[in-house]
């Protein structure tokens, strides 16, 4: 497939930024420029998507689902079928290994291809009137032009889920893509536009984040908002959310407890943590963040996750073999830096890592890092690291356990390894989190609703519930009969 060069897509066209600003996409691996793409320093491109976005809106509604489920699973095929090719600039602009991103590509297009289906099983119901003379039923309908503001760390995944959402619903988009991973965005909305989608009904801008993001909140047309990104970015919408009324869905920060308790496989379950921690260089909300370990089995499990942690290969993500990447960019490698130091200065064990791999000069690498003997006080237990930092910290009994997990304002993911069935129900059901995997790693699925509680976010993404947070309820009352 031929991709068009990176721009941003208004209107069905790409174009410039109309103060001629530019950005600098950088390898985080290399700190070499990857590309250069238009940067918009002021609100103009973001009305002028709007307002094609608003324009195209009434035709795109009025298609029907089956029609729409076309398109999208052309977009699914073609996304599928060009992963390679789009993975290595995911790679080249986030840092994630290569097959770290291919994969990430192919779930994104699953989630076009989900979608489409669920647009046709968007039911309404008719509801068993009070009165004979009247008759009652509720039908769904799009929200209208949605905005989707995105962060880095899923480069494809964080936009697939809402835009395929959003436009199997009917409705039209606003699409601003991280300023750190550009590109990835740029390829999915040439992969768009290659399907025969109209003009308006996928706009992409690029440029100052809180220009932008007023705009789409100040704008009446602008009826939905959809954020992946920072509790504090998160809150200041909110707070924008009241001008217009702007409904919202967000997801926003986790720090997720994974709690161990005795009996398991020791090695397997060490491997497996490891593995998941240091996915994508432990910047997932649903990352594993803050292990607790029975004081039973501590001692044999740090030593396990220590041992692996120390295995992994860091480097660039396009270089067979390598399990981890950069960080994203120099703030966020002297943040986990930081809070490494606050943490050992606090008395926390460096069982593993704990630096800069001194091989690697260039780019924003941390080596795979575990900390042992982390209690409540540390700052690296209630902060979000979005890092490749595994900390430790012992518990000896259940509710210890539980309430170790839920002292925090986060409630995205929590993890549980046990054998015994009791601990497996009790758990699941005390942890105050949107989702809780029992003796698994990936509980987020295509099919399952995905959702943070307290402060991680609101609104449920994904599933068969998906669908309607780009949908309005409408009652229509036949009265008179
Ligand atoms: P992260 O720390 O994961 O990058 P951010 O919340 O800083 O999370 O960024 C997530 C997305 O929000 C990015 O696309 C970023 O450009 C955007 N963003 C940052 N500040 C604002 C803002 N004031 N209003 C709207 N969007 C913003």
């Amino acid at each position: 497939m031929e991709f068009t060069k990176y721009k941003q897509f208004i209107n069905g066209a790409w174009v410039d930024a109309a103060d001629g600003g530019a950005w600098q996409v950088l390898n985080p691996a290399t700190e070499a420029v990857v590309a250069e793409v238009p940067f918009c320093h002021t609100g103009a491109d973001v009305q002028a998507a709007i307002g094609a976005a608003a324009a195209a809106f009434p035709g795109w509604r009025s298609t029907n689902a089956f029609q729409r489920a076309q398109l999208l699973k052309k977009v699914a095929e073609a996304m599928r079928k060009n992963a390679s090719e789009c993975a290595r600039v995911t790679t080249e602009e986030s840092g994630k290994p290569f097959i770290e991103a291919k994969g990430e590509w192919i779930v994104a297009a699953d989630l076009f291809e989900w979608f489409a289906e669920e647009a046709k099983r968007s039911y309404g119901t008719v509801i068993p009137s009070s009165r004979n003379n009247k008759r009652m039923s509720v039908i769904w309908q799009p929200v209208g032009v949605v905005g989707v503001i995105t962060a880095w760390n899923f480069p494809v995944w964080n936009l697939a889920r809402a835009w395929g959402a959003a436009l199997a619903a009917g409705c039209c988009i606003v699409a601003k893509p991280s300023e750190y991973t550009p590109l990835t965005a740029m390829l999915l909305v040439d992969i768009i536009a290659q399907q025969g989608f109209p003009a308006g009904v996928v706009n992409l801008v690029s440029g100052d984040a809180a220009a932008i993001g007023d705009a789409l909140m100040d704008a009446p047309e602008v009826r939905k908002v959809h954020f992946v990104g920072s509790t504090r970015v998160g809150k200041i919408l909110l707070d924008k959310a009241s001008r217009t009324n702007t409904r919202l869905s967000l997801e926003l920060g986790g720090n997720a407890p994974v709690l161990i308790f005795p009996g398991v496989d020791i090695e397997k379950v060490a491997a497996a943590s490891v593995a998941a921690k240091f996915r994508n260089c432990g910047q997932v909300c649903v990352s594993p963040q803050r292990f607790l370990v029975h004081q039973d089995i501590y001692k044999p499990f740090s030593e396990a996750v220590a041992r692996f942690a120390s295995q992994y290969k860091v480097g660039n993500g396009l270089e067979e073999g390598v399990q981890v990447g950069p960080l994203i960019n120099r703030k966020q490698q002297q943040h986990v830096a930081a809070l490494v130091e606050t943490a050992v200065a606090g008395g926390a064990g460096v069982l593993a890592g704990g630096a800069v791999p001194d091989w690697l000069p260039q780019g924003y690498f941390y080596r795979p890092t575990v900390l042992g003997g982390i209690d409540e006080a540390s700052p690296v237990f209630s902060q979000e690291a979005f890092g490749p930092v595994m900390q430790l910290t012992q518990f000896d009994s259940f509710d210890k356990a539980i309430a170790l997990a839920n002292a925090t304002e986060y409630g995205l993911a929590a993890y549980v390894w046990t054998n015994d069935l009791n601990t497996a129900i009790h758990a699941g059901e005390a942890l105050e989190f949107g989702i809780v995997g029992i003796n698994e790693w990936t509980p987020h699925a295509t099919e399952a609703p995905f959702g943070g509680w307290k402060q991680s976010g609101q609104g449920s993404e994904l599933g068969h519930d998906g669908i309607f947070e780009y949908m309005e309820k409408k009652l229509i009352s036949i009265g008179g009969l």
